[in-house]
């Protein structure tokens, strides 16, 4: 109910002093204030839709379903409510992504060439340079790195990309849990939020990243870039990204003056924080807006007040404000650990079995989806990747293994050649000479 200054009886009655005021009225006649940092319409438009049960009317314009349904299907929401602090970031969210990103999305490409090889060369070497904490999965990315840039092939087998993930070669330190523990990112109901949450999350922290350690990408093919995180970002929405219609959004949003002006840190920090909030206003409402997370101006004034001005009646933005908040909010330091997988925690031993658990799922909430069989054959493979076995080849060797084999027996057979004819050569020169003698 709205009220206005001019409705004595319910003012008084309530006891309200001052104006504009929120007060909570429950169904036992009780009564309170709601605070809010600022007597602002945005904050108190901000506070009611954390109210539980109040949320905006559903779009049902075709235009703003779900184009995540089927493509991106989180597995069906078997595991327990996991209590978290908005204000963190959540490692588990980051390395749930990656999992998935590994291990499902890029699954469904039987081996990487051309665009597709490129890209991933360079978001993998973006993983080993600016993601945060240096720990497990900074050093499979530098392994996985390392190895992209030591074997000059034109294409290369997603299984073998699979196998070094998986660490079949047991290097110590290095470990990616083949689990989805979405944390800040997990949805009220299945098919909310999960991976495409995460992936946001995830660039949004490699971005901050970047400002903090300018220098991380020197020697880097990605040196010269002046938005090296959001150009991987770009391309890897377009070639890999599982829903088409965001890919063709992002891709529209990307090559814009804005994006393509962007010439420090910050600016592109500040880009994409600006570009997911205008994908933010266009998805409010939509059928894949969480009621639990609606999506809306991000950060609300909870998580930053000062970020918030307002003009003239016009809600507007702090942009200093707002850049020194991301800075903090996906800066290391804001990084939480609680509930991720650790290489010896107990529950990662029987992860891979449960990888081939969790696919069923997958395949369950993704019938609906036009992406249907892409994603199944995705799941199929990286239910295949949880039974080692299968993809292990003859003799406990590994795809691997048997490429680096090849290439040693391409190189032994073209050494031998080579010493073969400099002994020929040097044998013919050296024939004795029949004698010539002088009469
Ligand atoms: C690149 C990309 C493009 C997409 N395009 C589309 C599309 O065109 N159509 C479509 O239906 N879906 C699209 N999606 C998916 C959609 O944006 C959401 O990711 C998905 O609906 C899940 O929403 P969510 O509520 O979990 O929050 P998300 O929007 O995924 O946000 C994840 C988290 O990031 C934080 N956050 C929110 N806003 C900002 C911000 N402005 N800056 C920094 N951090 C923020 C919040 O903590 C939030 O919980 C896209 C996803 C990606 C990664």
């Amino acid at each position: 109910h709205r009220a206005l200054s001019t409705d004595r009886p319910l003012v008084d009655a309530l006891g309200i002093t001052e104006l504009p005021a929120v007060h909570l009225l429950q169904p036992n006649g009780t009564h309170y204030s709601l605070h809010t940092e600022k007597r602002l319409r945005f904050f108190f438009t901000s506070l009611l839709k954390t109210l539980p049960g109040v949320q905006r009317k559903t779009h049902t314009n075709s235009s703003v379903l779900n184009p995540l349904k089927g493509a991106l299907s989180p597995p069906l929401n078997t595991q327990p409510w996991r209590d978290f602090d908005r204000s963190l970031v959540y490692a588990a969210d980051l390395e749930s992504a990656l999992h998935y990103l590994f291990r499902v999305e890029l699954a469904s490409h039987n081996s990487l060439e051309g665009e597709e090889l490129h890209t991933f060369k360079d978001l993998v070497t973006l993983l080993a340079k600016l993601y945060p904490g240096g720990g497990a999965v900074v050093k499979l990315m530098e392994t996985l790195s390392d190895w992209l840039l030591s074997l000059p092939l034109q294409k290369i087998p997603y299984q073998a990309v699979l196998d070094l993930v998986d660490n079949k070669m047991k290097i110590s330190g290095v470990f990616l849990g083949a689990d989805l523990r979405w944390v800040g990112c997990q949805g009220s109901a299945p098919g909310f939020r999960g991976y495409p949450c995460a992936l946001w999350t995830l660039f949004h922290v490699l971005s901050v990243s970047r400002q903090a350690t300018p220098s991380a990408l020197r020697h880097t093919a990605l040196e010269a870039e002046p938005a090296p995180v959001l150009n991987v970002m770009r391309r890897y929405i377009r070639t890999f990204f599982g829903c088409e219609e965001c890919g063709k959004n992002f891709e529209k949003a990307a090559s814009s003056d804005s994006a393509v002006g962007i010439k420090s840190p910050e600016e592109e920090v500040m880009w994409l924080w600006n570009q997911h909030n205008e994908v933010n206003y266009r998805l409010a409402g939509s059928l894949s807006d969480d009621p639990l997370f609606p999506k809306g101006a991000w950060p609300p004034p909870s998580l930053c007040a000062p970020c918030h001005m307002e003009n003239r009646g016009l809600h507007s933005f702090n942009h200093q404000e707002v850049l020194n908040f991301l800075l903090h909010h996906y800066g290391e330091t804001n990084l939480s650990r609680k509930y991720a997988l650790e290489p010896n925690n107990s529950a990662n031993k029987d992860a891979s079995k449960d990888v081939a658990d969790k696919l069923d799922g997958y395949r369950k909430a993704d019938e609906a989806g036009a992406q249907e069989d892409h994603a199944r054959s995705a799941e199929e493979r990286v239910g295949a990747s949880g039974e080692q076995g299968n993809r292990t080849l003859a003799l406990g060797f590994n795809s691997v293994d048997m490429s680096l084999c090849l290439l040693l027996y391409v190189g032994s057979c073209v050494f031998l050649m080579l010493l073969f004819f400099f002994f020929r050569v040097r044998s013919r020169r050296w024939k004795p000479r029949p004698p010539k003698f002088a009469v």
